[in-house]
């Protein structure tokens, strides 16, 4: 970090959050490449951006007591982390995992403001979740919670979150565990909770007020991003390898549109391990394994028996496995892609990594494929499509309409294209063409500096 204003401020938020590991590392990455616009912009500085930037604006935790089917009273943690709304109100899913932590959510917030930001739409940046995982039942080792058990959580949860969100305020949606059940149980309660019918979640099955495409939205923005990036090399995808990482919402739609852009698809992976297939996963294969994931509520090694020529790799990653790569969609989870998995890629041919899930790459994988100099999209741009349909969404239920497949679809396409040509010209207004990373940041942070410049110190 070459600016001595980010330096500072980074030591700051260091000191202030030891135990926090996952939000320094993606503030470090964030402030490790702004120092070319805070030279230039000395305002920055004397209005004490980054100092603000890197506080959330309010962080909300609560109890959640809820009874499971046995009659025992299980008692979670929820949070609301509203990281920044100078240019609209926070926006930023919710994950339920036992992963989740307030640095987790603190680094999933923090992205957000600037993936937000990337949009072009009106979004401020926010995150929230609870340690509730409804993959694991807290009375039968091995089951899952029942659908009334997952029902009575969210109620709990809602029944407090519901005073510091709304249609102007905040405005959450899924993120992990969090997907089409979840939202629906959640939506009923604020409705209940609040008597007022608003589009205060965005995720809603399309009967109320949900918007087409919203599902899909994630992994083909991922997909969309990466052909922009690939169009700038005169590419396109017919007849690329590609391994993608997950087999949950973002995996499974990216792998959808690859394969229709003519690519082969070679793996999905989830916590029991990974399944490759070498001549590439067909489209009924994909609507199995969203059946699967999403209504059976199962694991991927059942999967194996049943694809022809399928491998079943238990408790691996898929980066270690096809010893050909043209193209990487991780799309799984933060820091789930390291050096020696870079390496790997590399090694076997990969040009272009396009991340679906936030911060998959460490600081080490990321430092490889700059230096290696092939085309890297980090989340924060490449999968922002989810949170950009969800703006979509937002404007039918402020104009109480609903938009064709085909409208939101093409409005997507759009957004993608202009998130990557921001991002590309950014970086290369600062000397540093095809640098991604530096691009996404840098565009992102602009728009939101110069909004809190503008609105004072508040
Ligand atoms: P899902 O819950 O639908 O899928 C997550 C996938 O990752 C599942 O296949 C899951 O396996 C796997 N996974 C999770 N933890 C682990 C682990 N510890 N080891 C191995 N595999 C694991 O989530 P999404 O697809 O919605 O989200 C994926 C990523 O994309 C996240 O980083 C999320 O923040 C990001 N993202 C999502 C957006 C969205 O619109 N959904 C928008 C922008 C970013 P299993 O089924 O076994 O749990």
């Amino acid at each position: 970090m070459n600016n001595k204003y980010a330096k500072r401020v980074m030591e700051d938020v260091r000191a202030k959050n030891r135990d926090q590991a996952e939000f320094l590392q993606a503030v470090e990455e964030v402030l490790s490449t702004l120092g070319p616009v805070l030279d230039a912009n000395p305002q920055y500085e004397e209005n004490a951006i980054l100092e603000r930037l890197v506080q959330p604006e309010r962080t909300i935790i609560f109890r959640v007591p809820w009874i499971d089917d046995k009659g025992i009273v299980r008692v979670n943690r929820g949070y609301r982390v509203q990281f920044n709304s100078a240019i609209g109100p926070y926006k930023g899913g919710l994950r339920f995992d036992s992963s989740v932590n307030l640095s987790v959510l603190k680094f999933l917030g923090f992205e957000q403001i600037f993936k937000n930001s990337l949009t072009t739409l009106p979004m401020g940046g926010g995150k929230g979740g609870s340690d509730f995982n409804p993959k694991v039942s807290p009375h039968t080792p091995g089951k899952r919670c029942s659908d009334r058990e997952v029902m009575r959580f969210c109620q709990a949860f809602m029944s407090e979150l519901c005073h510091h969100i709304g249609p102007n305020t905040d405005v959450p949606a899924g993120d992990m565990n969090v997907g089409g059940r979840e939202i629906g149980y959640l939506f009923g309660q604020y409705r209940k909770m609040t008597n007022e019918w608003s589009g205060v979640l965005t995720g809603k099955a399309v009967s109320f007020g949900g918007s087409l495409i919203r599902p899909e939205a994630t992994g083909y923005g991922a997909v969309y991003f990466a052909e922009n990036m690939l169009a700038t090399q005169h590419q396109d995808f017919k007849g690329k390898t590609c391994v993608v990482s997950g087999s949950g919402n973002v995996a499974t739609y990216a792998t959808e549109k690859l394969i229709r852009l003519g690519a082969k698809v070679v793996t999905f992976s989830d916590r029991s391990g990974t399944l490759y297939v070498k001549n590439g996963f067909t489209i009924d294969d994909v609507k199995a394994v969203i059946d699967l994931k999403t209504v059976r509520r199962g694991e991927l090694n059942e999967f194996a028996r049943r694809v022809k020529g399928a491998k079943f790799f238990k408790n691996a990653n898929p980066w270690q496995i096809s010893d050909t790569i043209d193209c990487a969609f991780p799309c799984s989870r933060q820091n789930e892609l390291d050096d020696k998995d870079a390496a790997y890629l590399l090694k076997h041919g990969c040009r272009l990594v396009a991340e679906g899930a936030n911060m998959p790459s460490t600081p080490k994988a990321v430092a490889a494929f700059l230096k290696a100099k092939i085309l890297y999209a980090p989340g924060k741009a490449s999968n922002a499509g989810g949170v950009a349909t969800s703006g979509l969404e937002m404007s039918q239920n402020s104009e109480r309409l609903s938009w064709t497949a085909k409208i939101v679809d093409e409005k997507l396409r759009e957004i993608m294209a202009a998130i990557h040509d921001n991002a590309y010209a950014a970086a290369a207004r600062y000397g540093h063409k095809g640098n991604y990373v530096m691009g996404a940041n840098i565009a992102g942070f602009t728009k939101v500096a110069d909004a809190m410049v503008d609105q004072g110190i508040v």
